[in-house]
């Protein structure tokens, strides 16, 4: 039946037993379309059927085999009706309980027989039960044998049991087994994989791991056989962005003149000079936006270290060019902010502005996008309402991203399409102000180049931070007091994650109410999503007059708001938020010359990573460092923002667990890229995700 030549990743999947095209259809829901797909679907646990279980030993939460004799069996209609059967082996009884069963299921399952099931072990109404086991009903004298080796657990999809899984994977490792071709596309020279299991073993061994198998180290991923296949699914993703850089330096993009006198006059202007960090990342874009393809460049500073102007003079490269510039920030507060001191920059120099949100509508939005189109306005800015199929650029050359940690690492590749008119694509600056480690820009990052402002502005003093439990909000609530009576302004944030947009916008009206209530004598305004966007712009700018003395607000202000006499902020309940979004919450303080603090005041009791954490940011203020932790404790999603779009997830490697293969990664990658470029396609399709390519089977 099977060409005893073709290769595993050319055999469609319906060349299996059992396969039709129905499965087939659902299977192209989990990426499976190849045998060599079933190969590369992996478990995510696994089980322990190898040995019988006798009753007497079962414990709540077992995962068990057992075989026993039925000594009774009824329906039982306790809250539901469910059908129960009492187990007996000799060492003492287990029921057995089916909420959803057949008349033939009740027939089979009668007093007298005798089954092998397998289940977990719960405590349930009748004393330890297993619900909904798998069950075969043994003939008198039957003797089924035991599994050989672990069971595996797949991810799967509605209508793809794990039986029918684990029968495509026996038949695929039979394949495999026979020397149908499964290629080791790897160079056979790594140091990091020569203690390892080759390709073919470490399939193997993940699949159908071995009784005596260290099932803990399994669970960690941290088997040999698991390290080898986890160093090739990162070298995949870091293959295939670099595969995407090499696509965007093979796109066209308008090569812009050196700066000239426009750009210089608008620095001059600036009332403070550039860092040298400032200037060198100016020049690393001013270089990058000079050659004729895509400019992909992430600038990386801490929160407070000046990207904005970076930007700013960017965009007036680009202005000088006779380009236009987008720029998109993640909420629309931030691009306000960006709206204003951009409009206050670019202004004197005769240089236009335009405004899209999605809050623009009707004849506004109609004006808005005819000024884009036209060419009138020259630099854009808005939320991503920008990058929506109905807007269209006069002459697009430059997109800068701000903050954008919060779109998600993927999404900025759907950007990177769009194109104007005539085929030529913007040159592409990406900010963000949550450092990424090292590490984990080497793999996240892997299409980008990278500059870093690891300097900040003369004369900031570093926030001091304090940890203080909520029954100290009297406490607290004079710290504002005396801060305010000072002349500073001071910012309260609520925090609620998880909770609808409502709930958090009247926790914080309530929070406001309270502390006017306390505070008679300061002038308190709130801020939050709900807060119709122009009096929100009026806030912010009275506060930035220094006309308010408290802004209460929701994590709304987490980014780029910029008032340098503010040098109080609270955080309430700091334990619901990351550090990297609390390291930025705090840089909305210790913007100016004056000291500044933050008081992060949690509600007890806090657990002991609680504290851990919490004690970082008292610790350091080095964005870097406490995304460094941030990684450890809380994981590569968060930080990357892209747990909520599902996008950078892995089969075996873990960024964190995995990190010191990264360096080996890159240079392998680098040799792959070099000496077998062909290759590269053929890793990549094996690890990521391929459905679009595919269309719908
Ligand atoms: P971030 O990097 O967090 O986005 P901003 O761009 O908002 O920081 O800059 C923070 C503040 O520092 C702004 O008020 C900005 O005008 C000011 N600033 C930027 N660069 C300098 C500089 N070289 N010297 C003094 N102040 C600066
Ligand atoms: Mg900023």
């Amino acid at each position: 039946m099977n060409d005893p030549h073709s290769s595993l990743d050319q055999m469609p999947v319906t060349q299996l037993k059992g396969v039709g095209r129905g499965t087939a259809a659902r299977l192209a829901k989990l990426s499976i379309f190849t045998v060599q797909d079933v190969l590369f679907h992996l478990p995510f646990r696994y089980q322990d059927r190898t040995r019988l279980t006798s009753i007497g030993s079962c414990t709540q939460g077992m995962e068990v085999v057992i075989e026993a004799t039925i000594a009774a069996s009824d329906i039982a209609m306790a809250r539901r009706r469910s059908l129960l059967c009492i187990l007996q082996d000799g060492t003492g009884s287990i029921s057995m309980r089916f909420f959803h069963f057949s008349n033939v299921q009740k027939k089979n399952l009668a007093s007298g027989a005798r089954i092998r099931c397998f289940g977990e072990v719960r405590r349930g109404a009748a004393g330890l039960e297993l619900y909904h086991p798998e069950y075969k009903v043994l003939q008198p004298g039957e003797n089924i044998p035991l599994e050989q080796h672990l069971t595996a657990i797949y991810p799967t999809t509605t209508g793809v049991s794990q039986f029918r899984l684990r029968s495509m994977v026996e038949q695929a490792l039979a394949l495999m087994d026979q020397g149908q071709l499964l290629q080791d596309w790897l160079p056979q020279t790594i140091r990091y994989l020569e203690p390892l299991p080759n390709l073919i073993e470490a399939i193997h061994y993940v699949h159908t791991p071995s009784t005596d198998a260290p099932l803990d180290q399994l669970a960690r991923g941290q088997h040999a056989s698991q390290r080898r296949l986890a160093f090739e699914e990162l070298l995949a993703h870091h293959l295939s962005l670099r595969r995407m850089r090499q696509q965007v330096q093979q796109q066209s993009a308008y090569s812009l003149a050196p700066v000239a006198k426009l750009t210089d006059a608008f620095i001059h202007s600036l009332p403070f000079e550039l860092t040298a960090a400032q200037t060198r990342v100016c020049r690393d874009i001013g270089d990058d936006m000079g050659l004729a393809h895509p400019m992909l460049r992430l600038i990386q500073g801490d929160v407070g270290s000046g990207k904005t102007v970076v930007a700013a003079i960017a965009a007036v490269h680009a202005h000088e060019n006779g380009l236009q510039t987008a720029i998109m920030a993640p909420t629309e507060i931030l691009a306000e902010q960006h709206l204003l001191n951009f409009a206050d920059w670019l202004a004197p120099l005769q240089i236009s502005t335009g405004w899209l949100s999605g809050k623009v509508k009707g004849e506004k939005r109609r004006q808005q996008l005819s000024l884009i189109e036209s060419g009138a306005a020259h630099v854009i800015i808005g939320t991503h309402a920008l990058f929506q199929e109905s807007v269209d650029f006069a002459k697009l050359g430059l997109i800068i991203i701000d903050e954008q940690h919060r779109f998600g690492v993927y999404q900025r590749l759907a950007l990177r399409e769009k194109a104007t008119a005539d085929g030529i694509r913007p040159h592409q600056l990406i900010l963000t102000a949550t450092p990424i480690p090292r590490t984990l820009a080497m793999s996240a990052y892997a299409d980008l180049d990278c500059s870093i402002i690891d300097e900040l502005p003369p004369g900031r003093r570093p926030v001091s931070t304090s940890v203080v439990p909520d029954d100290r909000r009297e406490q607290v609530i004079a710290r504002v007091r005396s801060a305010c009576r000072a002349g500073r302004q001071a910012y309260w944030v609520c925090t609620m994650i998880d909770e609808s947009e409502v709930l958090q916008c009247r926790a914080a009206e309530a929070t406001a109410q309270q502390l006017t209530d306390a505070l008679p004598e300061l002038k308190i305004e709130l801020i939050h999503s709900r807060v119709a966007t122009n009096k929100k712009a009026a806030i912010m700018a009275a506060f930035k007059q220094g006309s308010i003395d408290l802004l209460v607000a929701t994590t709304v202000i987490e980014v780029g708001v910029d008032v340098a006499n503010a040098s109080l902020m609270i955080i309430e309940n700091p334990e619901r938020l990351g550090l990297a979004q609390l390291h930025q919450l705090r840089g909305r303080v210790g913007r100016g010359s004056i000291d500044s603090h933050c008081l992060l005041m949690y509600h007890p009791p806090l657990s002991a990573t609680g504290k851990q954490r919490l004690s970082v940011l008292r610790e350091t203020t080095d964005g870097f460092k406490i995304a460094e932790e941030d990684l450890l404790i809380r994981g590569p999603g968060e930080i990357l923002g892209t747990r909520q779009t599902g996008a950078m997830q892995f089969k075996v490697a873990d960024l964190v667990r995995d990190s010191h293969m990264l360096s080996s990664v890159k240079a392998v990658s680098d040799q792959i890229l070099a000496s077998h470029p062909e290759r590269v396609d053929a890793i990549v399709t094996r690890w990521l995700m391929r459905a679009e390519q595919f269309g719908t089977v």
